[in-house]
């Protein structure tokens, strides 16, 4: 069960604390991915120090790796990977985009398993099955996301699809809850591509089978930031607003900044972690590259402004150093930093949205970040 407790506006972005099953949780909130129930380069204990108090996971690859039966003998997802904060589950409709993607029809995705390159079907009840044997918080719902360049044919069939694959989930998951006496929340995802109306039309067919949630899906795939934007501006607001509005995929700051101006809660992206690992560093005067020769005698922490273990401890000419030599330990640093950084802008988010000054906020943001 999610319930939305405290609700601050400051225009139509929104603060908020979620329970999420008896979890307490602060909105807006980002979740770092731990796609294999590990985050890349971090430990557990480097994303509670990070106040990480959210991640998301991909069923459909634990489902081949370690196996969603496994999973449940040792006890479901919190325990197997030792996070009990909140856990999302993605169901594997993205892989659409990936290069294992084999092919779509009105009953299932086929992929190639990228461990071994055999062939694995996932239905929409199997999809279920493995969020529910995992035991997530969260699972979401088997899609089909349009590709960013598919015709306004292929958007309107991948939605009808996406609706008609919502409708059995949905009553399947209701379904196993009753039996299974599970608090489980399931998630619907809006797609429709750039077609603003298509859009529009997704979010009425999804929000009439009344989830838990609502996602927005398909975005970041290669659009420019206008269209993305676009989508932003019409859709968000439009969603339930007693429900979590989560973006899916969404990890720049600049884009979680007008998503939020828009009323998105929650957002989930590679992107700190996997700039990081190309040596990409987030900080309060803008992204820096940390590999670059200006840093190689600088003494100053990755970010004057962070209070992170690492921008504690070492300077930049150090972390450029052991980057330099490829010291496994420095995936390990940026990472960490990284993550931090992002954890502590949404904080700044929270409270400028509680103390309604957002656009403030905002405005300093861009400032810093558009420079990059
Ligand atoms: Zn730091």
């Amino acid at each position: 069960m999610i319930i939305l407790n405290n609700i601050k506006y400051s225009g139509k972005a929104r603060t908020s604390t979620a329970s999420i099953n008896n979890k307490e949780i602060r909105t807006p909130f980002f979740m770092p991915v731990a796609t294999k129930a590990a985050a890349r380069h971090l430990t557990i204990k480097d994303l509670r120090d990070a106040d990480v108090d959210a991640v998301i996971v991909n069923s459909m690859l634990l489902s081949l790796k370690p196996g969603k039966l496994f999973v449940n003998n040792c006890g479901g997802i919190h325990k197997f990977m030792g996070f009990n904060r909140v856990i999302f589950a993605d169901s594997g409709g993205f892989q659409v985009m990936r290069p294992f993607f084999k092919s779509i029809n009105n009953n299932e995705i086929e992929f190639y398993s990228p461990y071994d390159k055999s062939v694995h079907k996932i239905t929409p009840e199997k999809c279920i099955d493995n969020q529910f044997l995992i035991d997530s918080d969260v699972a979401m719902v088997l899609d089909h996301m349009p590709l960013f360049n598919a015709t306004k044919e292929n958007v309107v069939e991948s939605m009808q699809r996406t609706f008609e694959w919502a409708k059995i989930q949905k009553k399947y998951h209701d379904e196993l809850k009753k039996q299974m006496d599970t608090q489980q929340n399931l998630f619907g995802i809006i797609q429709g591509g750039y077609d603003l109306e298509l859009r529009k039309q997704a979010l009425s067919d999804i929000t009439s089978l009344d989830f838990d949630g609502y996602a927005l899906g398909g975005l970041a795939i290669g659009e420019t930031r206008e269209e993305m934007n676009k989508v932003f501006h019409e859709i968000i607001h439009m969603m339930p607003d007693n429900k979590l509005r989560y973006i899916m995929g969404v990890g720049h700051p600049i884009d979680i900044l007008t998503a939020i101006e828009n009323g998105a809660d929650c957002f989930d992206s590679v992107y700190p972690t996997q700039i990081a690992r190309h040596n990409h560093i987030l900080t309060n005067q803008g992204i820096i590259k940390i590999t670059q020769s200006q840093y190689k005698d600088d003494q100053k922490p990755l970010d004057e402004n962070c209070d992170c273990y690492v921008c504690k401890n070492f300077s930049r000419a150090y972390i450029r150093f052991i980057t330099k030599i490829d010291e496994p330990i420095a995936y390990q640093m940026k990472s960490y930093h990284n993550v931090y950084w992002m954890m502590n802008f949404m904080k700044k988010i929270r409270d400028a949205i509680f103390e309604n000054n957002f656009d403030e906020l905002k405005k300093k943001y861009l400032d810093i970040l558009d420079k990059n």
